[in-house]
């Protein structure tokens, strides 16, 4: 595969609280402004909180997800009284962080976010981006503390609707599990490490050094899994079985447990084997998701250096 050269990365926003209950990004972002990280070498921070208001109330959000606003159509749609405070705020984050699609955007966004799922920590990102590729597999070279994984959603940029979409690469920190309102030491470590490897990346790429190219492995979403309902009522008649939760990336084989009802009896996985993810995340309830299903891909990815001038 060819070599890549591509201009220096000299803006880089690091966000929490998209999520205003995910704590380790709403700390994360409070202690980078408290020390002041705005300049590492060569690349500037921006640390961003991205919704205020749903931090102060400890919820995932007020009115909307926010993390579902960024979306061309609803970056570029009208302002009504009838606006929800966080496609307001998306536009206002797309001011700062964007416009979204053009060259004045920063050059990486790093959102950070928290899962119930037992998924250590995953990248999460929408396109085959070398740059996201080469520091998901710098950080998975050197984090010792939990396992590193990137799941691709293959969803065009223009239509991706969460934050990290609007930088000019961009990408999400996944890390669990962590309750809700909960912040655990082991958990923030990890999302500090990530974030201490993704900018040293950066100032490592814009001062020349060549990364050399390999094989990645990344995860692709097939499709999503509802709990088991009641036909008139709606309401779930199973919890995740106790053999799925807690094993998220374990390769579901035909036949293996997925759901205990509440009356006891056990639903089995049906179809081909697939590798579950987000399993019993707290926040996928009310979007009727019980858990996601991957395939496993090996990418090859081509060195890269900066593109000097
Ligand atoms: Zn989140």
């Amino acid at each position: 595969m060819e070599h890549v050269s591509v201009p220096p990365l000299s803006r880089v926003a690091v966000c929490g609280g998209t999520h205003g209950n995910e704590m380790s990004g709403v700390y994360m972002v409070r202690e980078m402004q408290k020390q002041k990280v705005d300049i590492a070498g060569s690349v500037s921070v921006t640390t961003v909180l991205s919704n205020p208001a749903a931090v102060d109330a400890c919820r995932r959000y007020i009115e909307t997800d926010l993390n579902r606003c960024f979306t061309n159509a609803l970056l570029s749609g009208p302002i009504t009284d009838s606006t929800p405070l966080e496609l307001r705020r998306a536009q206002e984050l797309n001011a700062l962080l964007g416009p979204k699609g053009s060259r004045d955007a920063v050059d990486l966004v790093c959102d950070i976010h928290n899962t119930t799922a037992n998924m250590g920590l995953c990248l999460i990102f929408y396109s085959l981006d070398w740059i996201t590729l080469h520091i998901y597999k710098y950080i998975q070279s050197k984090m010792t503390s939990a396992p590193v994984r990137a799941i691709q959603l293959d969803i065009p940029i223009s239509e991706a609707y969460s934050l990290e979409s609007v930088g000019q690469h961009g990408f999400a920190i996944e890390v669990g599990p962590q309750p809700t309102g909960v912040l655990r030491a082991d958990i923030y470590n990890v999302v500090k490490e990530a974030v201490d490897l993704t900018l040293e990346w950066l100032q490592k790429f814009n001062s020349g050094t060549t990364f050399e190219g390999g094989k990645v492995e990344a995860y692709s979403l097939v499709r999503s899994i509802d709990y088991p309902r009641d036909t008139t009522t709606s309401e779930i008649t199973a919890a995740i079985h106790p053999e799925l939760q807690d094993n998220d990336f374990k390769l579901l084989q035909p036949g293996d447990p997925i759901f205990k009802s509440f009356s006891g009896e056990m639903v089995k996985h049906e179809g081909e084997e697939l590798y579950p993810f987000f399993v019993n995340e707290c926040a996928y309830y009310e979007k009727k998701i019980a858990f996601h299903l991957a395939q496993k891909k090996t990418l090859t990815i081509p060195s890269i250096s900066v593109k000097k001038d």
